[in-house]
């Protein structure tokens, strides 16, 4: 047995170096037919110029191989091509070579079946080489014209088929091949970043009607970049060509979109990545930041507020009808949620032609992608033609420079209306009559007769409906009583068996955790809607009036930032609560997590920032109750699969009415670390107490810590008070998470962390309310012109007393009172 094996080794070892005798030696840049590249481990292909590596490469965490092309000199490894990414070969052995006609084929252990193949080349070829170049790209040619990097010159190459990224010289958009072929060159993001198969994201160009830029979810539209207008694509004012840095784009006339190919001494690339992020990475100080990335917020997702309406981030609520047209479904849109969309207020008469157009400026063009282009045309023939076409809804300037026509002719869908002044005019076709009310409403100063005409009656009804609503809100608040609260919730009941079988009958694998009020399950109603079952605890003394209180403000209330409720069941002596499924789980459970947390990028953090403000400002000012939510914590932020945040847990929740702005209780609860003074010490909740608990969460995501057990063994600070003084200081960076790369955001960061400091100060008049603060975040000035945060309230690990004094903080001298009456969860 024992001779047996080593013959047959010997035999092996032969084999593999008289194979390994004719395979390509490691460092040179050609591969030719009889010369494959074998995955030894080490050997590699590298560009003349020694920037580029091809070689067998494992992603971090897997032990599949695939043959990629990553930067040679950089310290990370950067896969920015990738071959086999379908077909990852499962052993050590595979090898990459390069057939007589000029097709690269990889193959694997047994090295008969091809893994992969480049295919063919339009005509073959007489004596191939394959080639890694200096600026990433892995060519096949022929050897006559080896050296030559004319495009022309090429049978094949892999800037053709991207994977996940763009470098400098590469393209997405429609191109044909030499074979006829005409190809669509889109990045698709990797899977996960430990596994390069196809994701669930790509970008690329939509080049119907006016061509566009898109991110795309599972082919359905996730982004939109809009059309190119001659200097930067309509939904991206931000990213321009000429000569703005790195940040360049071209477009090309064949309807390819170019990124520079002089993109200076930088190294710079754009990925499209397995969150659904497309980003700028520059290499600068030894790591890769991101210096720009798509989408941002709310109004960056495809359709948001549905057609002929727009969104500005700026707004609350985003989404407004564009003038002269009004929500389609009134009820939705008073929840805020716009998807319905607008419809217009008065028909068209094209016959007679009196219609006319109102001019929306500083807009994201609608989706162009059923829009007519007239580039020959002038904008005074373009509105010419709009108006001689009766189907026609709006025109435009093709080019920024107020050249070329573009026309509508159905529904305008996912405009964004920037307050940068950045976007387009969109004019948009109105009725005569439509037409005076919106240019009047928009320019009421410059006619005060018409403002009497028309305005003013139209004010009067406006007061009447509010005084009619307080009206009825005050009658119904008057009976807020649980039981009729029951009756008049609307809330759909589920059968006790239906959710049995939803969860596996409550089953220990299906427990996704357990909060104050009982267990929650996941389970699944049919085959696709997943849901989380909240069980009140058979045991729990507090949980019924909790329960009743959850359902009863839920019900009413619905943002996209607050997690959903589905249903109720009271069966059987179960309550449950049902809840849509947010398959992200808790944000603390990603915050304070040593693996979760580098999923948290700034991006990710900032999102979250926005989100739950947005969910807060709705609770405090926009539902159509004023809502205390007095539990507000990392673990009661819940984050769906884009890791957007949902306000969950409303079992502590108070509602208050009419004008009433604080109250009192003697039953203290909450989260210890979260609440603020006034509320533990003399138990006065108020909208400014919520105010403190969202400070102390976004000083938790910016630094990663949790606030009650910051620096215990260090000092006697916790995080507020150590934020404080850093921030004092000018050195509050030093405390922001080093799990995320910063260096890019950096006066994001520096104006989240004075915002959090604002929120959690000691007295609750000097902190902001939920609508300042987010104008706070999303302003663009200089943070300087934000008030200075005063001291914070509680800023000692062992809480001091609210009463002291600490206007200096050398000299702290800490009262240490604890809170025994807290009822902490
Ligand atoms: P709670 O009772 O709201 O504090 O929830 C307890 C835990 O159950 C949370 O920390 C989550 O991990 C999980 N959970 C609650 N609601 C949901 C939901 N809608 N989707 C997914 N997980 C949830």
């Amino acid at each position: 047995m024992g001779r047996k094996i080593s013959s047959s080794s010997s035999v092996l070892l032969l084999f593999l170096l008289s194979w390994s005798a004719c395979s390509v030696s490691s460092g040179a840049d050609t591969l030719s037919p009889n010369r494959p590249l074998l995955d030894d481990g080490t050997t590699a292909l590298v560009s003349a110029g020694g920037s580029f590596r091809l070689g067998f490469f494992s992603p971090d965490g897997s032990t599949n191989r695939y043959v990629g092309i990553w930067y040679n000199n950089i310290s990370i490894q950067t896969v920015v091509w990738v071959a086999n990414r379908r077909q990852p070969i499962t052993t050590i052995s595979g090898n990459l070579s390069l057939t007589t006609n000029g097709t690269l084929i990889i193959t694997g252990e047994d090295n008969s079946t091809a893994i992969w193949s480049s295919g063919s080349p339009a005509s073959a070829l007489e004596n191939p080489v394959a080639r890694i170049l200096d600026d990433g790209n892995f060519v096949v040619q022929e050897a006559s014209s080896n050296g030559n990097d004319d495009p022309n010159s090429f049978a094949w190459q892999s800037f053709d088929f991207p994977t996940d990224t763009l470098l400098p010289g590469m393209a997405v958009g429609q191109k044909q091949l030499r074979t006829g072929v005409i190809l669509d060159i889109n990045l698709t993001a990797w899977k996960s970043p430990t596994d390069p198969s196809p994701g669930q994201y790509a970008f690329g160009l939509d080049v119907r009607g006016d061509p566009q830029i898109f991110i795309w979810t599972e082919t359905q539209p996730y982004w939109r970049g809009g059309p190119w207008n001659g200097r930067w694509f309509s939904g991206v004012p931000e990213v321009k060509d000429g000569t703005d840095g790195v940040i360049n784009f071209y477009v090309e006339k064949d309807h390819t979109t170019y990124l520079p190919i002089n993109g200076s001494s930088t190294i710079v690339r754009w990925t499209m990545n397995s969150s659904g992020h497309l980003e700028l990475l520059v290499w600068i100080e030894a790591r890769w930041s991101v210096s720009w990335y798509i989408p941002k917020d709310h109004c960056d997702r495809m359709s948001q507020c549905g057609n002929n309406s727009y969104c500005s981030s700026n707004n609350s609520p985003p989404c407004t009808c564009l003038p002269a047209f009004h929500p389609t479904n009134q009820h939705n849109w008073d929840m805020l949620d716009g998807g319905d969309g607008c419809i217009r207020t008065t028909p068209l008469d094209c016959r007679n032609k009196t219609d006319g157009f109102f001019t929306q400026s500083g807009t994201k063009l609608p989706d162009t992608s059923r829009s007519t282009v007239l580039a020959n045309l002038s904008l005074e023939e373009c509105k010419a033609l709009c108006l001689n076409n009766c189907s026609c809804t709006a025109y435009a300037a093709l080019n920024i420079s107020g050249s070329g026509c573009l026309i509508w002719t159905d529904d305008l869908t996912d405009i964004t209306v920037y307050q940068s002044g950045l976007g387009q005019d969109l004019y948009v076709r109105l009725a005569a009559k439509d037409l005076v009310l919106a240019s009047q409403a928009l320019h009421h100063h410059s006619n005060r007769k018409i403002i009497m005409i028309v305005v003013l009656p139209v004010a009067i009804l406006f007061l009447a409906c509010v005084a009619y609503s307080i009206w009825r809100w005050k009658k119904r608040s008057s009976h807020i009583d649980y039981e009729a609260e029951e009756k008049d919730m609307e809330l759909p009941l589920f059968d006790l068996n239906t959710i049995k079988d939803a969860t596996d009958d409550f089953s220990i694998d299906n427990k996704l955790g357990e909060g104050g009020f009982g267990p929650v399950y996941k389970g699944k109603l049919g085959e696709e809607q997943e849901i989380a079952v909240k069980r009140l605890s058979k045991t729990s003394t507090q949980g019924v009036d909790e329960f009743k209180n959850e359902i009863t403000l839920i019900a009413k209330l619905q943002h996209r930032n607050l997690v959903k409720l589905l249903g109720c069941c009271i069966q059987g002596g179960e309550r449950l609560l049902i809840y849509e499924y947010l398959s992200n789980g808790s944000l603390d459970t990603f915050l304070f997590d040593e693996v979760q947390t580098v999923l948290l990028d700034w991006r990710a953090r900032y999102n979250i920032i926005l989100g739950v403000a947005r969910g807060l400002l709705y609770l405090h000012h926009d539902s159509r109750l004023r809502i205390i939510h007095r539990d507000l914590k990392a673990s009661n932020i819940l984050l769906d699969k884009d890791m957007n945040p949902k306000i969950s847990d409303f079992g502590m929740a108070r509602i208050f009415g009419g004008d009433e702005s604080e109250s009192t209780t003697k039953r203290v609860v909450g989260t210890y670390g979260y609440m603020s003074p006034e509320y533990v010490m003399d138990g006065i909740f108020s909208i400014k107490s919520d105010v403190f608990s969202f400070g102390v969460l976004m000083l938790e995501i910016i630094s990663g810590k949790k606030n009650r057990d910051y620096g215990q063994s260090m000092s006697q600070l916790n995080l507020l008070g150590n934020m404080w003084i850093m921030w004092k200081e000018g050195k509050s960076l030093d405390l922001v998470d080093t799990n995320f790369s910063h260096s890019f955001f950096e006066n994001d960061v520096l104006r989240c962390i004075k915002v959090g400091l604002l929120c959690v100060q000691e007295q609750p008049g000097d902190r902001p309310t939920m609508s300042s603060v987010l104008a706070m975040l999303v302003s663009t000035d200089n943070i300087s012109l934000l008030p200075e945060p005063k001291q914070p309230g509680f800023f000692s690990t062992r809480l001091s007393s609210v009463n002291s004094d600490y206007s200096n903080t050398e000299s702290l001298s800490i009262n240490q009172a604890s809170i025994t009456a807290i009822a902490g969860r």
